[in-house]
């Protein structure tokens, strides 16, 4: 046992325990657990996001404003435009962006960059561009890190333990408990929230990717004020999956002056 736990460690310490990006402005750069190969939770999310797309079809819910969608669509670009940045394979990604109509404040990136933005954050919380970009290049950063993956590989532990963690080393990955857990795949990405950290990063990823694309580093703080202005009463979906701590706006305001240089370059590039 003990020289499995030793593979185990010297594994995790090779290939478990990676940082996905690259560093840059936003000082993004904390190494990461992640056990479940990144092909399968792909696979697993673009099944999921199909089977949306489907189920939003069949409710006459998906890109029902056109005008709604081409604005999603056009910021999302200029975001994606900019992951290489943070990891050049997220270039290649195939990449899908949609609206679906409902009253909630919330958008999502699964993993491998397919992108959803509910049409509450145009229709009720009125987002501007910039704040738009804001959301999606939060949600997209979530995407680039891998925090999907992460938490499903730390799940992976809690369910099956360090006797299945042990067998997927020495062996490979173990049949059985793999299937399982790809099954709870998608229920796992939603049901599992992001920790405070994955939080931070993508929120601090988020700012540098929104200002590289040429949106306005302060809209993440009006954004936020947003949030928790419509915040009476039940909190906005968007909240009750984010949870706000006390000094994200602190942190956001914090890390603005330092990724204004770069929408200050991109605005000019632009005009
Ligand atoms: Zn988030």
């Amino acid at each position: 046992m003990k020289k499995i736990i030793a593979t185990l460690l010297a594994t995790i310490a090779l290939s478990g325990c990676a940082t996905t990006t690259k560093d840059s402005v936003s000082g993004v750069k904390r190494s990461q657990f992640m056990l479940l190969p990144a092909s399968q939770i792909t696979s697993m999310s673009a099944q999921a996001y199909q089977q949306t797309l489907k189920e939003a079809t069949g409710k006459n819910t998906l890109n029902v404003d056109k005008a709604q969608l081409e604005r999603v669509r056009t910021i999302s670009n200029r975001l994606i435009a900019q992951v290489g940045v943070f990891r050049p394979d997220a270039t290649k990604w195939a990449w899908e962006v949609n609206v679906e109509k409902n009253d909630q404040l919330n958008a999502y990136c699964m993993p491998g960059g397919k992108i959803m933005v509910l049409s509450g954050m145009m229709d009720k919380l009125h987002a501007t561009d910039d704040e738009l970009a804001a959301v999606i290049g939060h949600e997209i950063s979530h995407a680039l890190r891998e925090h999907g993956r992460e938490r499903m590989s730390q799940a992976y532990v809690q369910q099956f333990g360090l006797q299945a963690l042990a067998a997927f080393v020495t062996k490979g990955a173990a049949g059985g408990a793999i299937n399982q857990a790809a099954g709870m795949g998608s229920q796992l990405f939603f049901a599992l929230p992001n920790s405070r950290l994955q939080e931070q990063e993508a929120d601090r990823m988020g700012l540098e990717l929104a200002a590289r694309a040429g949106y306005n580093p302060d809209a993440a703080v009006t954004l936020w004020e947003k949030m928790s202005a419509m915040n009476k009463g039940a909190p906005p979906e968007f909240l009750s999956t984010h949870p706000a701590s006390e000094n994200r706006i602190a942190d956001l305001k914090a890390l603005a002056p330092k990724v204004r240089p770069l929408y200050e370059a991109a605005k000019a590039k632009q005009s």
